[in-house]
């Protein structure tokens, strides 16, 4: 079994390009440019040192000894959550932005649900001083506003979209409409694996870092490379494309996805996209997506605003579809709960897309001696009220 990108841009039946014909050559473009451009010996070392001086990786490999006691197993967590920005994204944005600059482009667009895309592109934009606008449906600049300001003060335009139920879904409508009517200077930075081909695979290949590093990582604290099993969330699959890449073809290392469930799986307030999802079309690609019989996107619900993703990228549908992965979904009560314990246990406060990745000791038993390395997506600073309010802390 193949688990990785083939040359149409499939990842088995998943994938593809679906779009609209005035965006052909644009898409066409990157998808003819994307791999040279990126092992380019230059790229790969202005990528690198800004992954170093900017971003501040490698992240570390910290032995979660206290949490490790608790649930019987030796559990490392990959600590994304201490990048600039707080989270994975920003390793995708330094990427893409490199990219559009050598792809001679000199406008940036975005679309953003939570924010924090939108203010991992607004950074990347500052850094490279390229003009940037992020789409952001009304509804979320009014529950967002911290990461509204953060992409102000960052020097980008926020444009509210302001159809149909005014969330994500209807940001990524008004950048696609954007990118049709400025084929030629602008670049579309998508924000998760997801997309028509090559964004999936561009996006798993910048996040790729993740896989990298843990394995030397591990190697240097286990003397072995390959953990037992790697786990993480997915809300578009972005940090679990990174976190899983160097490991796809090795079978021995076990991959756990957790999605989120919300209010409950059969509850009709959920993410959970594998238990919920069928096959249809969304954003350009062919993959699991949440929809009605006649083929209506269904709103998605989770607690964390990171995971509120009514698909998954190709790459993880076809890991779902050919039972390379193991998918599970945790509530947002789970989730929560997952995130204190983290907390008390080991002084980390993570985000809450993180802690449903940590709710897997609530569905699955490890031996005590499984190595476990769960990506520690984002930190928990974003989501501080969303724990007060739920812990009733003030
Ligand atoms: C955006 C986000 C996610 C979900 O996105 P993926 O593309 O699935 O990784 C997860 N964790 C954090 C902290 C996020 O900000």
């Amino acid at each position: 079994m193949k688990y990785h990108v083939d040359e149409k841009g499939y990842y088995g039946e998943f994938g593809g390009a679906f779009i609209p014909e005035m965006l052909y050559p644009n898409v066409e473009e990157l998808r003819q440019k994307y791999i040279e451009i990126m092992y380019e010996e230059s790229f790969q070392k202005e990528f690198h040192q800004l992954l170093k001086d900017y971003v501040g990786r490698p992240s570390p490999l910290y032995y979660a000894k206290r949490l490790s006691d608790k649930h019987g197993a030796k559990i490392y967590l990959k600590r994304e959550d201490l990048n600039h920005t707080g989270a994975h994204k920003v390793n995708n944005t330094i990427g893409q932005i490199l990219m559009a600059k050598r792809l001679g482009k000199t406008r940036i667009i975005a679309e953003t649900g939570a924010g924090q895309h939108g203010v991992a592109t607004a950074t990347v934009c500052a850094l490279t001083g390229i003009e940037c606008v992020v789409y952001m449906g009304e509804v979320d600049i009014a529950r967002q506003a911290p990461n509204v300001a953060r992409m102000k003060m960052l020097g980008a335009e926020v444009r509210p979209a302001l159809s149909g139920s005014r969330t994500l879904k209807d940001a990524t409508n008004e950048a696609i409409r954007d990118w049709i009517n400025n084929p030629v200077d602008t670049h579309y930075i998508i924000g998760s694996a997801i997309g028509p081909h090559p964004y999936p695979d561009m996006v798993t290949r910048f996040q790729s870092i993740i896989s990298e590093e843990i394995k030397w990582q591990l190697k240097e604290k286990e003397g072995r490379e390959n953990p037992d099993y790697v786990i993480a969330c997915i809300g578009g699959g972005s940090n679990a494309a990174g976190t899983y890449y160097h490991f796809l073809d090795n079978t021995e290392v076990g991959i756990i996805a957790v999605e989120a469930a919300g209010k409950g799986v059969n509850s009709g307030e959920s993410a959970a996209t594998s238990a919920l999802g069928k096959v249809g079309i969304i954003h350009g690609c062919k993959t699991m997506l949440m929809q009605t019989n006649d083929g209506q996107i269904t709103e998605p619900y989770s607690i964390s605003a990171g995971l509120d993703y009514p698909g998954v990228g190709p790459m993880h549908s076809h890991l779902y579809k050919s039972g390379r992965a193991e998918f599970y979904s945790a509530t947002d009560d789970e989730a929560m709960e997952s995130g204190l314990e983290l907390s008390k246990l080991e002084g980390i406060i993570p985000a809450i897309e993180s802690s449903h990745a940590l709710a897997i000791f609530k569905h699955k038993k490890f031996d005590p001696d499984d190595i476990l390395v769960i990506s520690l997506s984002g930190r928990g600073d974003k989501d501080l009220q969303t724990y007060i309010d739920y812990f009733k802390l003030a």
